[in-house]
């Protein structure tokens, strides 16, 4: 199945996505500054080498299976990293002309690409699905959306949801995270499907290390209640525009801190519940 690029993703309602669920229920601050006043944040050169590397990953699985080695893959980066910027422009102001850093950092997903491979041998399965939209309407109208990197499903028709994670931080700290989000993909492709995803399996490609998790259905029908309880608070903010700050150790990575009254900032004054798409997902959510 061909991958939606960045740029011709059709507007659609406003959604809860996974990232900005997780916002929200990080701070409420930080989902207005990025679902609803849209405020730019400067990406950094791990989130774009993250994006490069999904990039790379999805394509492999284009080749023959014979092709799909280590070498092959590190050839799949320089044109990735072309598309990429082609796609988001702004991206290329992460290196001035002629920068040999960028060469590092090249060579740095080609890193984490041999970190993938130490993982799984891709010669050995043709994926379901890879970086696929999915989309569910809640009974109570909250409509789920969000990408996953790749679905298997066995021969028995067992489902398995993957994530590949890229990001330099260690696995601790974001593992909470990306069990939220993981859930919120079993919970989406089991509604859609009509089977629960046999296991969900998040990739650390910097440090090589693979966390499985078996989710249950009673487990998937509370994390429901828990989305709706979340969509139900964003909406209450949204229509009243109190979105309150929630300082945390992850003010440490947000770009927003200058805005923040935690911080001494003033906000942008509330431009008000956004029409038509509140919980869109960027690229770069989905490669912490
Ligand atoms: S600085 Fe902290 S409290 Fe303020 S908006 Fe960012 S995450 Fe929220």
């Amino acid at each position: 199945m061909a991958a939606p690029t960045i740029t011709d993703r059709p507007v659609r309602r406003p959604a809860l996505s996974p990232s900005r669920a997780g916002d929200f229920k990080q701070c409420p601050l930080l989902y207005r500054f990025r679902a609803v006043d849209r405020l730019p944040e400067r990406p950094t050169r791990a989130q774009v080498r993250g994006t490069v590397v999904h990039a790379v990953l999805e394509e492999l699985f284009s080749l023959p299976p014979a092709e799909r080695v280590p070498d092959r893959a590190r050839e799949l980066v320089g044109p990735a990293w072309d598309r990429v910027r082609a796609e988001r422009p702004e991206f290329s102001e992460l290196f001035a002309e002629g920068d040999p850093e960028q060469e590092e950092w090249l060579a740095s997903a080609e890193g984490l690409l041999d970190g993938y491979f130490g993982l799984e041998d891709p010669r050995r399965f043709d994926p379901d699905a890879r970086e696929l939209l999915v989309e569910w309407e809640l009974p109570s109208g909250v409509l789920l959306r969000g990408y996953v990197d790749r679905v298997d499903v066995a021969p028995t028709g067992e489902i398995r949801v993957v994530d590949y994670k890229t990001g330099a931080a260690p696995r601790e700290v974001g593992e909470a995270k990306a069990l939220f989000q993981m859930k919120f993909y079993a919970l989406v492709l089991w509604r859609l499907r009509g089977v629960v995803p046999r296991q969900l399996r998040l990739m650390y490609l910097a440090d090589r290390q693979a966390l499985a998790y078996q989710p249950e259905e009673a487990e998937l029908a509370r994390f429901e209640r828990t989305l709706e309880a979340i969509w139900d608070a964003i909406l209450r903010a949204g229509r009243s525009g109190d979105f309150r700050p929630n300082p945390s150790r992850m003010c440490d990575y947000c770009d927003h801190k200058a805005l923040c009254p935690a911080f001494d900032g003033t906000p942008p004054p509330y431009p008000g519940w956004p029409e038509p798409d509140a919980g869109a997902e960027t690229p770069l959510d989905r490669v912490d």
